[in-house]
């Protein structure tokens, strides 16, 4: 016996999951949507700070060098005055050089001649003999006229005092070399320049010459100065850019940085500012893991919810199909209740209808069952109905097959795409049935009562209901109670032969 066609309620749970799954991961995208434009915020205003320090830094230096290109520039043109030999020391000291050369971070201005040999000295009346012919800033300007002004490599004084020296050609009026004017300033302006700086624990600070050789670094170290960083990024830049701006890891200490560079003035300078991509993105990674954990709680939550809601789903499914099942079913037999078999009646019905197939109905009702009662009670007689109840149960097992109690001590079989030899052979199994049980019972007192079944089959024809069905299979029970009961018997419309089966 089959529930015939109660459809269980499912619960989608793939789909449930997937609209979860789906959630999480929408919601993921546009988190990491947002931590990818807080970190590009970061990394922007990072480097917009540096390029304005990097530019203030250079044109205070590129300032300071200039002052000094010119008190260079007011010696070249002091020499060459005529009168400038007559006057006395004390004097020409006072022309020729002003008070910018007396600046703190810078040295004592030379005036040297064309052979080399220093002729004035800007702190002193009585200058030392000295020849600088070998040094590589006179071989310069006495090689070439248009150095303008000459920044040498850093070098170091007897005392250990670090120096870079700037330097003028001088000129005699037909366009030979007639000298050069030579200053130097320490490097320690740059030292005291950097230290007033503010940096983060991996920022750097870098001056060096566009040989690539170090000037000045910040954090300080005295053994970068002079060292070669010709290998640097930064020579992929210039000279065809004179300021920009790249990230990668320093050949120095190996942090991986954001560089942002500027050449000082026309000079052969440059200033480089590193700031630590650590360092930069040290208050976004703060950000990152403490929303990351808002976020992560709220996905298992999520989570949770889904699997939760899931499983309350599938436990009201669970009872509303039980329900389902105990609305439509009998609750002594355990077969399909009479609304059931109404609904299925209905629906199979049209059905034939709609596909021109037969359909078949058992009507079946116990014999003499009121004196059974009579004799054994009413509980025996619950009992040899549930009995009745297994042998049609057992008996019935196609899919499409509905057996049901239709009231009382009556039964309905309905049968569908079934012909009348087909369902009278049902009838048949069934009756068999029951006389097997009959036979195992007969030692006992309550042997179960026998059966009678009106059989009817119809094409639904239009203008006929489901009501001629039972009205005909009805017909043929009361002709099996008329011909002497346990037996099967066929409507006459179903039928022209009518089939008596005896006992
Ligand atoms: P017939 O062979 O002509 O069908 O005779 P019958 O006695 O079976 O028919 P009748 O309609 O006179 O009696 C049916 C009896 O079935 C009456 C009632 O007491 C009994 N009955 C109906 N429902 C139940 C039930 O659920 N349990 C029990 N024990 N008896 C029931
Ligand atoms: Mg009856
Ligand atoms: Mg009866």
């Amino acid at each position: 016996m089959n529930g015939l066609f109660l459809k269980p309620r499912t619960v989608p749970t793939k789909r449930l999951l997937a609209l979860g799954i789906g959630l999480i991961l929408s919601f993921s995208a546009i988190y990491a949507s947002i931590l990818w434009e807080m970190a590009n915020k970061d990394y922007l205003t990072a480097e917009q700070a540096a390029t304005n320090l990097v530019a203030t830094i250079t044109s205070e230096i590129e300032r300071n060098i200039e002052l000094y290109n010119l008190s260079l520039q007011a010696v070249v043109d002091g020499v060459k005055l005529p009168e400038i030999d007559t006057i006395r020391p004390e004097l020409r000291q006072v022309v020729l050089f002003d008070r910018a050369a007396t600046a703190k971070d810078l040295g004592s201005i030379l005036v040297l001649d064309a052979a080399g040999n220093l002729t004035l000295d800007s702190r002193t009346l009585t200058p030392r003999k000295a020849n600088f012919a070998d040094h590589d800033f006179f071989r310069v300007h006495q090689a070439r006229r248009d150095v303008g002004l000459f920044i040498s490599a850093p070098w170091v004084t007897g005392e250990g005092e670090y120096l870079i020296s700037l330097s003028r050609r001088i000129e005699n009026a037909d366009g030979s070399f007639g000298g050069v004017v030579a200053g130097s300033m320490r490097l320690s302006y740059f030292h005291d320049l950097f230290r007033k700086l503010k940096f983060g624990p991996e920022d750097s600070m870098t001056l060096f010459n566009t040989e690539g050789m170090i000037l000045m670094r910040a954090p300080f170290d005295v053994d970068q100065i002079g060292q070669s960083i010709s290998r640097s990024q930064v020579f992929r830049y210039f000279p065809q850019q004179q300021s920009g701006s790249y990230t990668t890891t320093s050949i120095l200490d190996h942090v991986k940085r954001l560089f942002v560079f500027r050449q000082i003035g026309s000079h052969p300078l440059l200033l480089a500012e590193g700031l630590s991509l650590d360092g930069i993105y040290a208050d976004w990674w703060r950000e990152v893991w403490s929303i990351s954990l808002v976020v992560a709680a709220l996905f298992v939550f999520m989570i949770v919810l889904t699997i939760y809601l899931i499983a309350a789903l599938k436990r009201r499914a669970a009872v509303e199909n039980q329900l389902a099942v105990l609305a439509n079913t009998d609750g002594l037999t355990g077969l399909c209740n009479r609304r059931r078999f109404d609904e299925a009646l209905e629906a199979e019905w049209r059905r034939s209808q709609r596909s021109g197939t037969p359909i078949a109905l058992l009507m079946i009702d116990a014999d003499h069952f009121k004196a059974y009662n009579d004799q054994h009670g009413h509980q025996a007689g619950d009992a040899a109905l549930t009995a009745i109840a297994g042998c049609i149960a057992g008996a019935t097992n196609r899919a499409s097959d509905l057996a049901a109690r239709y009231g009382g001590e009556e039964f309905a079989v309905l049968v569908p795409g079934v012909n009348a030899e087909g369902a009278f052979e049902l009838a048949e199994k069934i009756r068999g049935r029951l006389a097997a049980l009959r036979r195992t019972q007969r030692e006992r007192q309550e042997v179960c009562p026998t059966i009678s079944i009106g059989l009817a089959c119809l094409i639904p024809r239009s203008g006929d209901g489901p009501g001629d069905l039972v009205r005909e299979a009805d017909e043929a029970l009361y002709s099996a109670k008329r011909d002497g009961r346990d037996r099967a018997v066929m409507a006459s419309s179903s039928s022209k032969q009518r089939r008596k089966v005896a006992a």
